[in-house]
């Protein structure tokens, strides 16, 4: 066993926190005041190769383990979670294309996707279908001729607004007993007629990343937009949510490494009682819980990415990853705000954005609830 990164993995990770901190600190507040963001940041970091970095040479990638990919974005994470975001799953979906797709597909749609050309995002959740996607999901696509015809509503979808193509998880096999052969995957280009994205805004955080509710009123595809055998959608679906939750809790991890770093620079500082913050042992044990849950998080994170990239997934563990630091993330972004006091509530202070951005790390790519009920149901069946 071996707990050290290669040089390569150092590396790496060295030249994410250099552009995350050379780039991001000058843009995360407009950015999460207008939730905006600016597309130059994502092309420039395309240009660097920290898109798609999953994706094989052969398409264009630079062919990076999973292990490169939560580096970057712990990194990206620790200093704008929303930035973060808006740039590293500009290739959401695109593990479907890799993994499930045909080589025509994989030729069109990975290659722009790794150059920053173009974006990517991935439609499961509808406005009555989140945790409960097998049961619930209503958006159909119905075959005539040579196309698919989808009708329906998506929600909460991440590049809504901005992407060229989404994934979508749709229901093609009403009626079969099995629940979870009635779904597809089907990709959808964005300009196509019938389609229409409206942004959601208003988020609590990651307010630099595009969320969107998305309307399917008789959008035609060709059945060669099909990804994967019809009938293999949830197959497909679990395939992803296995790979992206790993990425949750890393940039989960992130979040709260951003936030004991600023504790940190902070309670040296500040002066309370004629000694500094840093000085009072209330404050040293948060920052010790901080370093130690983070630490922890941090491990699962990596056994987990370690495993992908040796050829195993193991949702049990992936989902305790997800879980754990999604929690963890919020705790320790909690006490960081109590530990700024009063200038921690305002929203000039890094620490009140990232107690905003953790959250969604126990919402998206399945809730914490959902995590816990995976780790039982493997344990106990
Ligand atoms: C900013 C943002 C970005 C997102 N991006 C995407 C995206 O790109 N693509 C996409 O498809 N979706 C996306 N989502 C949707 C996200 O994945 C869902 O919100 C999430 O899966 C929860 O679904 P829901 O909101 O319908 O909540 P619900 O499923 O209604 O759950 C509500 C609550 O009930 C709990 N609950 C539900 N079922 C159970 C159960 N059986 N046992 C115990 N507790 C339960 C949940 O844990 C939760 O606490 C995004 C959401 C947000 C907020």
């Amino acid at each position: 066993m071996d707990f050290e990164l290669s040089k390569e993995q150092k590396d790496i990770a060295m030249a994410a926190k250099e552009f995350a901190e050379g780039e991001f600190p000058d843009r995360a507040e407009e950015f999460d005041r207008d939730e905006t963001f600016d597309e130059s940041l994502h092309k420039k970091a395309a240009e660097l190769g920290f898109v798609g970095t999953f994706i094989e040479e052969e398409y264009g990638g630079p062919g990076m383990g999973m292990l490169e990919y939560c580096l970057i974005f712990e990194e990206f994470s620790a200093v704008d979670p929303g930035i973060a975001v808006a740039i590293l799953i500009s290739s959401y979906g695109a593990e479907i294309v890799q993994e499930f797709g045909t080589e025509e597909q994989k030729r069109r749609y990975l290659p722009p996707i790794a150059s920053g050309e173009a974006i990517m995002g991935s439609a499961f959740t509808e406005p009555d279908a989140g945790s409960d996607l097998a049961s619930a999901t209503g958006t159909t696509a119905v075959r005539e001729g040579d196309e698919y015809v989808i009708n329906g509503s998506k929600m909460f979808i991440t590049n809504g607004d901005r992407a060229n193509y989404l994934i979508c998880f749709v229901v093609t096999d009403p009626d079969n007993a099995n629940r979870h052969r009635r779904h597809s995957m089907i990709m959808v280009e964005t300009d196509r007629e019938g389609f229409e994205a409206s942004h959601l805004i208003g988020k609590l955080g990651i307010r630099a990343s595009d969320t969107a509710e998305l309307a399917f009123n008789n959008v035609r595809v060709p059945c060669s937009n099909m990804v994967g055998d019809p009938g293999n959608g949830f197959i497909e679906a679990m395939h992803l949510f296995n790979l992206d939750r790993i990425i949750v809790a890393a940039q989960a991890v992130g979040t709260a490494r951003g936030a004991l770093e600023e504790s940190i620079r902070h309670v040296k500082k500040r002066v309370a009682f004629g000694a500094p913050l840093s000085s009072f042992q209330s404050i040293q044990f948060k920052i010790a819980d901080m370093f130690t849950w983070i630490q922890a998080g941090r491990s699962l994170v990596h056994e987990a990415a370690w495993r992908v990239d040796a050829g195993t997934i193991d949702p049990k563990l992936i989902a305790a990853a997800k879980s754990f630091c999604g929690q963890m993330s919020v705790r320790c972004c909690d006490m960081a705000l109590q530990m700024h006091g009063g200038y921690g509530y305002l929203a000039e202070y890094k620490v009140q954005r990232l107690f905003r951005d953790a959250k969604i790390t126990e919402i998206y790519e399945g809730t914490t609830e959902i995590e816990k009920l995976i780790i039982a149901r493997n344990l106990l069946r």
